[in-house]
């Protein structure tokens, strides 16, 4: 392995050495100490720990573009359930998502005029319907083989103006 050294994560490098000063987390084991897992957006401004009173080693935590339950999520919850302690499962899409409140087209304008070419192939995970979709997602999981009835699945909504959370399904 080379090591890289070109300088644009240094900022971050530094504030990690800080961090690993009165790192505490060593030898920690994986699962869920608090039997969480939380399927949420990518949004810069959620932080899904601290907005449910967790801390690290409480959950896990699977993030994607509008917080939707993909396949690559039920896998995340599937191995959260059985191998890491999971026992409550939360999904939380949030208000003013850039993915709910945009067209398959518009994102990708919106892209293309970034890059400069074309981005009319690229896929982005569009929700017309936040609620409908989270209906479907919440199905989905509870609907899994392999996710048992006994795990408590809740959807949710995540107001980014007042920090709220509220329970919808
Ligand atoms: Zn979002």
């Amino acid at each position: 392995m080379s090591s890289r050294s070109s300088g644009d994560f240094d900022d971050l490098l530094a504030a990690n050495r800080e961090f690993a000063e009165t790192f505490d987390l060593a030898g920690f084991d994986g699962v869920a100490h608090a039997g969480i897992a939380i399927v949420t957006c990518m949004a810069s401004r959620i932080a899904p720990l601290q907005m449910l009173g967790l801390t690290p080693g409480d959950a896990k935590i699977f993030r994607n573009p509008g917080g939707r339950v993909t396949p690559q999520a039920l896998e995340a919850l599937v191995l959260g359930v059985h191998l890491l302690r999971v026992e409550r499962i939360l999904v939380i899409p949030h208000t003013r998502c850039a993915m709910a409140s945009a067209s398959l087209e518009e994102l990708r304008e919106r892209v293309g005029a970034s890059a400069g070419q074309d981005a009319s192939w690229q896929s982005f995970g569009v929700v017309a319907d936040q609620e409908a979709a989270l209906r479907d997602d919440i199905r989905q999981v509870r609907s899994h083989p392999l996710i048992p009835e006994s795990v408590a699945v809740g959807g949710f909504l995540y107001d980014v103006d007042t920090g709220l959370i509220d329970q919808l399904l």
